[in-house]
């Protein structure tokens, strides 16, 4: 049974020059952490709202196990809703802001309960405490004790770490997803930072201007990216064309892999950290480094090559220096790009196939 199944939902506003939500489909399975990453502005925030009730899309229906809630108030959808902005009630004790929302349990059993959540999200000293009086890690921590109050199905969450400077925001994501997991809770959570999507998310959609771009767990958007956007959202990445034949490409780095198999004229993506410098002259793959960037666990360069600007990874223990001739090889396969609606750039008609 799915917990959620979103089916090809549309919201349209005034205004815009393509839906602000865009016949976007996508299933939530049962104990699972989903994301729904884009950039700001390409429709996170709606999808949310549509499936919370707060906004009825134009076309397309809302599933929560297996029963459709399109026509049923917020209220009676059984989702929790954390915002970024905590938006707890300033003048009502923690312990108040949390048995707020608990109209499920008879009243003799709400504070403690509502105890209980506060000492499940980390809180222990601070149930009498105003909301100002505490941290904005704290306060969000009681936002989603709030919301867990309701005893929801689905978590819904809005960019909730991202007020929170970046010492608690790691703490915070990494203390709120070992909640959810030991509770065996569902959520959303929306956000337009990659790393935080990659780290605390099962699954995730990548968003495009309204559109999902690609549905998978992190290691597979990330090494797999299905098109250019979703390549570059995720990381850094080398994009170059090829003529492909089956699981190989000519290419400007030569003759390359590539995954999936494909024919005729592709555009290719290559993670800087598949890309291998090695020293000296290396003839055809010779490539001279024009910028070094030292980052701790290691170094990100910028290589040219054959009037292209490559950027290439290496681990701490290789240096290079700008100026410096090196060797360039893969050693992964190069990825095939398609565009949004699943084809090639010779499907396109980009080049004979
Ligand atoms: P995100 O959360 O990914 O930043 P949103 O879902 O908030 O994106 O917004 C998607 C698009 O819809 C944006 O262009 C935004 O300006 C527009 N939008 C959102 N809500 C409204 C509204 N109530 N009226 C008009 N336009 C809106
Ligand atoms: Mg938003």
């Amino acid at each position: 049974m799915h917990v959620l199944e979103v089916k090809g939902v549309t919201r349209l506003f005034a205004g815009l020059t393509h839906p602000a939500v865009d016949s976007v489909s996508f299933r939530v399975e049962p104990g699972e952490i989903f994301g729904l990453l884009g950039p700001s502005g390409c429709g996170k925030t709606t999808t949310l709202r549509v499936i919370a009730g707060f906004e009825s899309p134009d076309s397309g229906t809302v599933l929560i196990r297996e029963r459709e809630v399109i026509s049923l108030p917020p209220e009676r959808r059984n989702v929790g809703f954390v915002f970024q902005d905590y938006a707890l009630f300033p003048h009502l004790s923690v312990i108040r802001n949390v048995m707020f929302a608990m109209k499920g349990t008879p009243s003799r059993l709400r504070e403690k309960r509502a105890a209980e959540l506060l000492r499940m999200v980390g809180l222990t000293t601070v149930d009498h405490r105003m909301p100002h009086e505490l941290s904005g890690g704290q306060q969000q921590r009681v936002a989603i004790a709030r919301a867990l109050g309701a005893d929801p199905q689905l978590l819904l969450m809005d960019e909730p770490f991202s007020n929170l400077d970046v010492a608690l925001r790691d703490a915070t994501r990494r203390e709120v997803r070992a909640l959810l997991k030991e509770q065996g809770l569902n959520a959303i959570l929306v956000t337009h930072d990659q790393e935080e999507a990659l780290s605390f998310c099962d699954r995730l959609a990548v968003m495009n201007a309204g559109r999902i771009e690609q549905v998978g767990t992190p290691e597979e958007v990330y090494h797999y990216p299905r098109t250019a956007f979703v390549a570059q959202f995720l990381g850094r990445a080398n994009l170059f064309e090829g003529e492909a034949d089956g699981g190989v490409a000519h290419t400007t780095l030569g003759r390359l892999p590539i995954r999936p198999e494909a024919h005729g004229q592709v555009l290719l993506s290559l993670r800087p950290e598949h890309l291998v410098l090695a020293e000296g002259s290396g003839g055809e793959h010779e490539g001279e480094v024009v910028a070094r960037e030292f980052r701790g666990h290691d170094l990100t360069y910028r290589v040219r090559y054959h009037d292209r600007s490559l950027i290439a990874h290496t681990e701490y223990t290789h240096s290079f220096y700008p100026g410096q001739r090196v060797r360039l090889t893969t050693r992964e396969p190069a990825v095939v790009l398609r565009d949004p609606n699943g084809r090639t750039a010779s499907d396109r008609g980009g080049a004979h196939g």
